[in-house]
């Protein structure tokens, strides 16, 4: 089964007048190897927050080192706003980075840490802008304070304020919550994308956490393998995956094949209804939100046999509950409500809910 790369391309790759625009950027680091980086090509508009998504090692870092001009491209370009940087040092492009680490100086402190990247600025001038990014991150009474005496959250907002002291267009974070526990990380992340939209500044964030960046980013892109396979909102990319990795990579789903009709499919589920028009073979993706359960019609033995399964196992989750079915050779994940009353071993029918998406076409 081939994926729709071919035929589709990954969608909503520009934007209009944008702030960054990175074109075929392609990276090898030994010759005998693939590259890391394989003609990525995006773009990210004024103040937008935009997000890698991809599995550890597919080359989101090693994008975003190219585009902060840690490393050099072995092609491709590189513009910010009407600017060419591709071949510009570092210091030179205007961008901010947050490492994952966050690279704070430890023996400086929190003052001595923002007003590091204004050595341009002389006197009260340089004094005015940090104490201003101190303020706009929530950090003016620990300005005093050496980055080991303050919490992961505090210090990534050290991170955040030196970065965009500058005043830079557009900054780039590197999975700046990751060392951070999962309540502290939903603030700080909510916290950080309301500081970068009420500053307009652009932002590019690498994360592997699909949640984050369905719930961080304007727009996103899945890479995978050194490639983007698709850009989109986070809607679009959840809700229209072009290919069967991004509808796995993003949250749960069931893989079905089918044999469609045009805005129909004939699938081990019976018929069901597609999102876009298709004919022939087709590899369908089904969320488990998108199925429903219910009790077999029994004696009645009319229609739907072939459509009863065996509920394999239930997880009771608080606000749902999520089903394994086998059906015939088939393992389903259904999510129902959290009331469902089915139990292991019962009978059920698998209801299809919701419009199936194509994520691969052909034999
Ligand atoms: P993670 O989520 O684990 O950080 P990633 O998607 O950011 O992964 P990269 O750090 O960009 O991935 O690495 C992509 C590939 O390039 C990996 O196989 C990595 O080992 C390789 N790589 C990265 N930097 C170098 C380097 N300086 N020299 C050689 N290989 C490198």
């Amino acid at each position: 089964m081939k994926t729709q790369n071919a035929q589709r391309p990954s969608q909503n790759l520009t934007v209009a007048s944008p702030l960054l625009r990175v074109r075929g950027l392609t990276k090898r680091f030994h010759p005998s190897l693939p590259p890391v980086v394989q003609e990525v090509s995006f773009e990210v508009g004024p103040s937008e927050v935009f997000a890698l998504l991809g599995p550890s090692g597919c080359g989101k870092t090693t994008t975003l080192r190219l585009i902060a001009g840690f490393e050099q491209a072995d092609s491709g370009q590189i513009w910010l706003e009407d600017q060419e940087i591709t071949r510009r040092p570092p210091e030179e492009r205007g961008i901010g980075f947050v490492f994952q680490d966050y690279a704070l100086f430890p023996h400086l402190s929190v003052y001595e840490n923002v007003a590091f990247g204004l050595r341009h600025l002389r006197g009260q001038a340089r004094q005015e802008r940090v104490l201003e990014v101190l303020g706009l991150v929530g950090l003016t009474v620990f300005k005093d304070r050496k980055p080991g005496e303050l919490s992961g959250g505090q210090q990534q907002r050290v991170a955040l304020a030196r970065a965009i002291a500058p005043g830079p267009k557009l900054v780039l974070l590197d999975e700046p919550f990751s060392s951070l526990d999962a309540a502290l990380r939903q603030t700080t992340r909510d916290e950080v994308r309301s500081l970068l939209k009420q500053s307009g500044i652009g932002a590019i964030l690498v994360t592997h956490d699909q949640e984050e960046a369905l719930s961080f980013a304007d727009r996103l892109a899945v890479m995978r393998a050194g490639q983007l396979e698709q850009v989109g909102t986070p809607e679009e990319v959840y809700h229209q995956p072009r290919t069967p990795f991004v509808a796995q990579f993003l949250g749960r789903t069931n893989l079905i094949p089918g044999e469609a009709r045009g805005l129909e499919a004939d699938t081990p589920l019976g018929r069901v209804v597609l999102a876009e028009e298709a004919q022939g073979a087709v590899l369908l993706s089904l969320r488990p939100e998108g199925l429903a359960l219910a009790a077999p019609l029994g004696h009645l033995g009319l229609t739907g046999k072939q459509l009863e399964g065996t509920v394999l196992s239930r997880e009771f989750k608080g606000h749902d509950m999520t089903y394994r079915i086998q059906l015939g050779n088939r393992e389903l994940t259904v999510q129902e409500s959290p009331e469902s009353p089915f139990r292991p071993g019962d009978k059920v029918r698998v209801l299809v809910r919701a419009k199936a998406v194509v994520v691969g076409r052909g034999r």
